[in-house]
């Protein structure tokens, strides 16, 4: 195999399609190489050789020293520098980089070649040895932390002796000599702790890097992160060694961030920040606030720091062309990294920059109108998942506030919750089913579970382009970065702004869209669903073949369905309308009566509350399809609980309270999912199913009378497993379709199905289709019966499968192809052979699932049927998974 590839001089090896082999960093440096773009020389260690390090007890294979040699041969050569030589020395970089982008969760080493002799190279060739000695002893913190494993403070420590001892404040009062001084003495410290002396020899400290960013790729953080994100351990890092470029020359050099397109709006514009003199993290790390790239966007933070149009024009001009370049060439918006060196400009890295999903809406739909894509590209480009961010509240523009501090609209969106300081209290709070907002001077990616567990998060320091900024973009969470005019207090737990004072648990709001911070909680509004957003929706709606519907009930949920363009109610669980007080006391008497006359007593005051509910759901749906489910909970969860409760309806129903007690136990249930519930009610109460028939027919001549047209209401057998089960219950529709037409003179046109949601109904689907005219997947509960997991009590193993990697994802969330699917495909094949005009749909929860959706797609289902809010995200989906 070959291990190594290089870059550099207008030529690679590699380019961006290998990335699984590179790395996103590698092969996009590779592919601006060979663009001619300037980038320094370099080479890329392949994600095969982490493979290997990881399998043969973190070593190499044999050949890789010597290509590694070869390579770094021809760097020297681009560079006209030697690695280790004391008169021209050529510094390098090691830097992690795995296919899919990990921002700051590996590490990377810079400065390496550094040491004794070179330093004095170095200082001689910068005119300004100060700058040389700072980067050494940059150079031997960064790499005795990463690589030696020695903890920043004794560095820190040592500083901090030495500007007491000199009556010195700031590390930029301390001169080349001092800095020679504190390095001499961070070597006694190291030999000291470590045992060993600062490594001198350039080839150690470079093979001590790269093996310490292999490492990294297993460090808990990056771990984290995979797990949040979904990445295979598989996949490994590849480690980029690259011939270093100083920022931090002087008052010419600087070092950047930028991305093509606002990645917060969209906006076709420059946008990004810099840091003259200064080198690597500090422009993310937040330690100084950057300035801004471009005029316009310095005059629109109200910024009083120079923009680097003004400062480096000429570079500026340049960078300008090289991202335009950039952004042409991979059809979108880039997140470039960049350093001048004494007025010339060098790229680092380039990836496809992350956005908010306003931002990927805006900008795909202006590519496709600029021709730089296909209308289906665009479909292609927007994450469903990531439409959740749009379906977030606002704050209400009239709604009264008390902001206490603005800061930068980093991601949007509003949120509320308690203050909390840490990311272990918000984890905590959290898991306690509390909501809260995660306060810090800035965010690290240690704190990436605390974000997680956050309604949103609020820094004091930092830019648009901060840790914090990065990841609550990447989480779709509200994100409000760099409030500078909050003061915190974490030991204490207090955060103040001007006068305002605010403690650990007091209630706040942010706003991510605006920057406002708030005190208290503030009312919020509903998102536009127009503009750029309805336009990819029109598009994806041309492009996709199933249908969406939305799982509802009640008539908010119907109109908000309906708002977000679903062209059908897949499933209305009957049982939900009889939660409500007046309600459930008519159920509960009817579930405890003693005998069918009692039940229909009981029936009889449901009816009405059950035909007004279809009638309004009809209307509101106006001649859209709305599937209807008989009633299906195991009946236990209607009982009476309390003493109260079981008195109040004793009374109502006549009896004594310990004869109702006792029937209540009797209907107890060992295990209620597998229980008396589903056809299982209508088999041994008939008249259940006949109401509600009945109030479904009812309510449908109603709904014709007000709107004049005429509802095809689709009524749902549950939890069938045979065909008798299916036709007793279909008897029983078809009985009073028949009694509700000989009464009204209306007749009614519907259609009777079941839902598929156990493996015997799915085996048996093609005798099920000889009388059922649909079938609607309940892939909640066929996921529970095929796998034999309760959903309910899976927390306390599951997690701890996909922990261990014996699934990939949660069987809940994302469908189980493998079994669950194919039981999904059994049926259709199956179902259709005998029938085939069946309808056939989905209406678990997986109905709203990206992934999932892909699988019924290719299952050939005619509809999927998801909650409102998903509904957007289905469409989408849907239209990808045809593409
Ligand atoms: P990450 O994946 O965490 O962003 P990088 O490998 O991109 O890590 O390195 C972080 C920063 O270090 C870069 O943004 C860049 O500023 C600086 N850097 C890396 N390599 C070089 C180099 N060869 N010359 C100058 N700066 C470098
Ligand atoms: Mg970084
Ligand atoms: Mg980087």
């Amino acid at each position: 195999a070959k291990w190594v590839y290089t870059f550099g001089n207008g030529a690679a090896e590699g380019g961006s399609r290998m990335s699984a082999l590179l790395g996103g960093k590698g092969a996009n440096l590779a592919e601006m190489a060979s663009l001619g773009l300037p980038v320094p020389p370099g080479f890329t260690i392949t994600t095969e050789v982490c493979a290997y390090f990881y399998a043969h007890a973190q070593s190499y294979p044999p050949e890789l020293a010597v290509e590694v040699e070869a390579a770094l041969k021809h760097v020297e050569e681009i560079a006209g520098r030697a690695f280790g030589d004391a008169q021209r020395p050529l510094l390098v970089s090691v830097r992690s980089g795995s296919r899919a982008s990990m921002p700051g969760m590996m590490d990377t080493v810079l400065n390496i070649g550094l040491n004794d002799a070179t330093v004095d190279a170095l200082a001689a060739d910068a005119e300004d040895a100060r700058f040389a000695y700072d980067s050494y002893r940059r150079f031997i913190q960064m790499y005795s932390s990463i690589v030696l494993g020695i903890g920043h403070h004794h560095f820190e420590e040592l500083i901090e002796d030495f500007k007491e001892a000199r009556e010195l404040t700031l590390d930029t009062d301390l001169s080349a000599e001092d800095w020679q001084e504190v390095i001499r003495a961070f070597k006694a410290k190291i030999a000291e702790v470590h045992g060993h002396a600062f490594p001198q020899a350039p080839r150690e400290q470079l093979w001590g890097a790269i093996g310490a960013v292999f490492g990294s790729w297993n460090n808990p953080r990056a771990k984290i992160y995979r797990q949040l994100h979904n990445i295979p351990e598989s996949w490994g890092t590849a480690v980029t060694v690259q011939a270093m470029v100083f920022g931090n020359m002087g008052e010419t050099s600087a070092t950047g961030v930028a991305f093509t397109r606002n990645p917060s709006t969209g906006a076709k514009e420059l946008y990004g920040e810099f840091l003259i003199n200064a080198q690597g993290e500090d422009v993310v790390a937040g330690v100084r606030t950057p300035q801004n790239i471009t005029e316009a966007a310095r005059i629109g933070a109200g910024s009083s720091q120079p923009s680097m149009e003004t400062v480096l024009p000429e570079v500026f001009s340049q960078f300008v062309a090289v991202a335009a370049r950039l952004e042409r060439h991979y059809r979108d918006i880039q997140d470039v990294e960049f350093t001048v060196e004494r007025g010339k400009l060098w790229m680092l890295q380039t990836r496809a920059g992350k956005r908010t999903a306003r931002a990927a809406l805006r900008a795909a739909v202006e590519m496709a109108r600029e021709g730089l894509i296909s209308e289906a590209e665009a479909v292609r480009r927007i994450d469903p998942g990531s439409l959740d961010q749009l379906l977030h509240p606002t704050v209400a523009p009239e709604a009264e506030r008390d902001v206490i501090a603005t800061g930068l609209p980093a991601s949007p969106g509003a949120a509320t919750g308690e203050i909390v300081f840490n990311a272990d209290e918000a984890e905590q709070l959290r898991s306690a089913g509390r909501k809260v907002i995660l306060v810090r001077v800035e965010t690290s990616p240690e704190d990436i579970h605390g974000m997680h567990a956050s309604e949103g998060i609020l820094t004091s320091r930092g830019g648009m382009t901060s840790h914090a900024a990065v990841v609550a973009r990447g989480m779709g969470k509200p994100c409000v970065t760099g409030a500078g005019a909050i003061r915190i207090d974490s030991e204490r737990g207090i955060l103040s702004a001007g006068s305002a004072t605010l403690r650990r648990g007091d209630i706040l709001t942010i706003d991510g869209g605006t920057g406002r911070v708030m005190a208290g909680a503030i009312e919020k509004q509903q998102p536009e669903l127009s503009g750029e957003f309805g336009v990819i929706m029109q598009w994806a709606d041309k492009l996709r073949r199933m249908s969406v519907r939305a799982n509802a009930e009640t008539e908010a949920d119907a109109e908000a369905a309906r708002r977000f363009g679903a062209e059908g109610i897949g499933l209305c669980r009957t049982e939900h309308m009889f939660f409500e007080a007046s309600r459930i006391r008519a159920m509960r008497e009817m579930i405890l009566a003693d005998d069918e006359r009692g039940r229909r007593a009981a029936l009889a005051k449901l009816l009405p509350y059950q035909r007004d509910d279809f009638a309004k759901l009809f209307t509101i749906m106006s001649g859209l399809p709305v599937t209807i489910r008989l009633l299906d909970p195991p009946l236990h969860e209607f009982l009476p609980h309390t003493a109260e409760e079981i008195a109040e309806v004793a009374a109502a129903m006549n009896v004594t309270a310990e004869h109702l007690q006792h029937r209540a136990e009797e209907l107890r249930e060992y295990n209620p999912m597998l229980g008396f519930r589903g056809c299982r009610l209508a088999i041994a109460f008939p008249e259940i199913a006949d109401m509600q028939a009945r109030a479904i027919f009812e309510g449908a001549i109603e709904a014709k009378r007000k709107t004049g047209v005429a509802p095809e209401p689709e009524i749902m057998v549950p939890l069938v497993a045979m065909k008798a089960e299916f036709d007793a219950v279909k008897a029983i529709i078809d009985r009073c379709a028949e009694a509700v037409t000989a009464a009204t003179g209306e007749t009614i046109a519907y259609t009777v199905g079941t839902m598929i949601e156990l493996p015997r109904a799915a085996l048996a689907a093609g005798e099920i289709a000889e009388s059922a005219e649909f079938f609607s997947f309940g892939t909640n509960d066929l996921t529970q019966t095929a796998l034999g997991i309760s959903r309910d009590d899976a927390g306390t193993f599951l997690g701890v499968y996909i922990a261990k990697g014996l699934v990939a994802r949660d069987p809940f969330t994302t469908i189980d192809q493998q079994g669950v699917g194919e039981l999904v495909e059994i049926a259709t094949e199956r179902g259709r052979k005998t029938r085939p005009s069946l309808k056939l749909g989905i209406c678990g929860e997986h109905g709203g699932d990206p992934a999932s959706i892909g699988f019924f797609e290719k299952a050939g289902l005619d509809y999927i049927s998801c909650s409102p809010f998903r509904v957007p995200i289905a469409r989408l989906a849907a239209a990808q998974a045809t593409i």
